[in-house]
């Protein structure tokens, strides 16, 4: 069994092309896992095991590795950097103890990785900042953690300094042991020299140090009288307060480097071990529990603790499903019975595996902070909780973006419709941002996304993996819709169906619930009224009603449904007939309070040359976009703001042309807003195209 506090379970966050996956090959090769270097440019990249992984060059599904260094475990998850992605972000970062992000010493802070960085926040991940591409014409660490500090709003802090840049860019000043590291070209890296700080460096490697000194000493008071009487400071004394400071969010300390020159990678290692917290750092997790009224409950890191994990992914391949988890109390034990409170199961654990991309290492049992991956669950999905049965506990779920685009799909031949639902099946039940339905007018097969590539890359696998042969339309919008003013509906139904008499009867009231996503479900039901029996069948027919759209066949959102009561009768009502009459009272009261259709706007940034910038923003005052931000002292200069995806289609095409391919963009979703009048009749328009 691993002891606790050496685990480290990681992230490695970024923008896009920003090197994660050089970075992560590297450090498999130097750990010992690989024993030749994977390379994404030549698709031999470990880490990006997908098949459109390796052709696109790009990190999709994050996958979950194991590597062991100075005596400790490292586990890192990789996530993908592209916004269509945001999910598998997202359900890394649940289950992630601290991160490593590296910025682009060249373009320092992108988009991607502000966005990244913000989520993050949210989950009080502590962190270290890895400047990568020294070695590229225009990097600039300093500047680079300027921007850090600016853009982020972290305290950055270096604590190496590079020596030279560019082409000239050789190794690394170590701050706290103010020597400088190289690494051995001829064994890729692989032998590092510590050697003394080159003399034209020394005044700078002091005046840094002292800033980093400055820091420490506002995070501990012995630090701070030590360093004012100048007294001799080891570098384990130092190392301590930094592991203090990133800890409790004071600072954010910065190495630098190079992945794909094998510069720097160690180090990185060692401030994972030396910074980055155990599972024990954290005190305990906090969840409720299910039975019981839902009352708090809390589990400290310990193998003592009655078991509780968290599934953070699930995985279809040909050996049939895996789950992903991550344990934050007690042992998972292979052949073993446990529970999960959501869906109200046991579960047989048939297997557990340690993860290494896509091969796997049998083990008997694992314990606090591991993260692991286990074969025979078999109704149990991302977000679940897994826990003995007669110690339940209820971790919150994860919260998923709306989809904003649709593609019709259809298959090669009628004889393929059925293999084509059961794998759209597996693939949402993989990807919660991924979603399919059969729209209620048309019969036409819908599947919906975060973005056109997230969707052309689900059609891969549906081509390759497996192997049908499936057609789609043009990308559309993802239009949703919610109530205008809060209404009250009722449903009753009533039926003989042969020899039965069916019965049921519902009230509720729907609302709208700006800011909120998807469906708020509350339910003032008694058990006398309508016996707990019938409760989630009432619940699921909201949702599915919802979801399928009523009367325009776009999603309902953003509202809260309350169910006030019912009627029943014991002799004729069921479960069939309470969900027709929940059908039934969602949609009167959405008629009732009438409808607002919403369209997703999408977060926009450019960088681009200066002087295409007045070209770009004329274009985009046609495009209802808002511009909020035109940042020009920086090189490029950087626009930011707002736009409907409904006018960004193709965009791409259209940045190129306006700024003869120099300027980038990205997009990713912000918000769902209501269609302006005007743009309404349009929009039917382009619909029935
Ligand atoms: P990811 O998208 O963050 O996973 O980035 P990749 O690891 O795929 O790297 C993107 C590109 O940048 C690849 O072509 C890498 O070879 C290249 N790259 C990564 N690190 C460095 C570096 O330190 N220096 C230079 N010059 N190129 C790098
Ligand atoms: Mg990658």
């Amino acid at each position: 069994m691993v002891d606790s506090g050496k685990i480290r379970n990681i992230g490695i966050i970024a923008h896009i092309d920003a090197g994660k996956t050089t970075l992560t090959e590297r450090i498999l090769f130097y750990t010992g896992i690989e024993h030749k270097m994977g390379e994404v440019h030549e698709g031999t990249a470990k880490m990006d095991y997908l098949p459109e992984e390796q052709d696109r060059g790009i990190t999709i599904t994050s996958a979950a590795t194991t590597c062991y260094w100075k005596d400790h475990r490292i586990n890192i998850i990789d996530t993908p950097g592209h916004v269509d992605f945001t999910a598998e972000v997202e359900r890394s970062l649940c289950v992630l103890d601290g991160a490593i992000g590296i910025i682009d010493g060249v373009a320092g802070v992108q988009a991607q990785s502000e966005t990244v960085w913000r989520q993050a926040d949210s989950y009080e991940i502590p962190r270290i900042i890895f400047v990568n591409k020294l070695d590229r014409v225009g990097a600039r660490f300093l500047d680079v953690v300027e921007d850090c500090r600016r853009r982020l709003g972290a305290p950055v802090v270096p604590i190496q300094l590079p020596v030279g840049e560019e082409k000239a860019f050789k190794g690394t000043v170590d701050l706290i042991e103010m020597k400088a590291i190289y690494a051995d070209e001829e064994d890729q890296g692989q032998t590092v020299r510590f050697e003394e700080i080159p003399d034209e460096l020394l005044d700078d490697a002091e005046l840094h140090r002292q800033v980093l000194f400055e820091h420490l000493a506002e995070i501990s008071d012995s630090f701070m009288e030590r360093y004012v009487e100048d007294q001799e400071i080891t570098a384990d004394e130092i190392k301590a307060v930094l592991h203090e400071g990133v800890l409790s969010f004071k600072i954010v300390p910065a190495l630098c480097g190079a992945a794909f020159r094998n510069k720097g990678v160690q180090q990185v290692l060692d401030a994972v071990v030396d910074y980055l917290p155990s599972p024990l750092d954290r005190e305990s997790i906090k969840g409720i529990r299910p039975t019981g009224g839902g009352k708090e409950v809390e589990r400290r890191p310990s193998a003592d603790e009655p078991l509780c994990a968290l599934v953070f992914k699930t995985i279809h391949d040909h050996h049939g499903e895996l789950a992903f988890l991550r344990i934050y109390s007690g042992l998972l034990k292979q052949g073993t019975a446990v529970f999960n409170p959501r869906k109200e199961k046991v579960e047989r654990l048939s297997r557990l595996y340690l993860m290494h991309a896509n091969e796997r290492h049998a083990v008997e049992s694992a314990g606090p902070g591991e993260i692991v991956a286990v074969v025979g669950f078999k109704r149990t999905g991302t977000g679940d909780t897994i826990c003995p049965k007669n110690k339940q506990i209820l971790l919150e779920g994860m919260d998923f973006p709306e989809s904003v685009i649709d593609l019709s799909i259809e298959p090669g031949s009628l004889s393929e419709k059925d293999d084509l639902e059961a794998s759209l099946e597996i693939l949402a039940k993989d990807d919660p941002t991924f979603s399919w339905r059969i729209d209620e007018e048309t019969g036409q097969m819908i599947i919906s996304g975060m973005g056109e590539l997230h969707l052309e890359i689900l059609k891969g696998r549906l081509i390759k993996e497996f192997k049908l042969n499936v057609r789609t339309g043009k990308p559309r919008v993802a239009y949703k819709q919610t109530i205008k003013n809060a209404a009250d509906g009722t449903g009753k139904f009533h039926k003989t169906v042969g020899e039965k008499e069916l019965f049921g009867q519902i009230e509720l009231r729907v609302e709208p619930a700006a800011g909120e996503r998807g469906i708020i479900f509350e339910s003032r039901l008694d058990k006398t009224e309508i016996p707990k029996l019938f409760w989630s069948s009432i619940e699921y027919s909201i949702r599915s009603t919802a979801l399928s759209g009523i009367s325009l066949g776009f999603a309902v959102v953003n509202v809260k449904v309350t169910v006030l009561g019912g009627s029943y009768d014991p002799s004729r009502s069921g479960e069939i007939a309470f969900g027709v009459a929940a059908e039934m009272a969602f949609k009167d009261a959405m008629e009732k309070g009438g409808t607002v259709l919403l369209e997703p706007i999408m977060n926009l940034e450019i960088e681009s040359p200066l002087e295409y910038l007045s070209g770009i923003q004329s274009d985009l005052n046609g495009r209802r976009a808002r511009i909020l931000e035109v940042d020009v002292n920086t090189d490029p200069a950087v626009l930011r703001g707002s736009v409907p995806l409904a006018n960004v289609f193709g965009y791409s095409t259209t940045v190129r042309s306006l700024s003869q391919g120099r300027a980038s963009f990205s997009l990713e979703p912000l918000e769902y807003q209501p269609v302006p009048p005007s743009e309404v009749r349009s929009m039917f328009d382009a619909l029935n195209r």
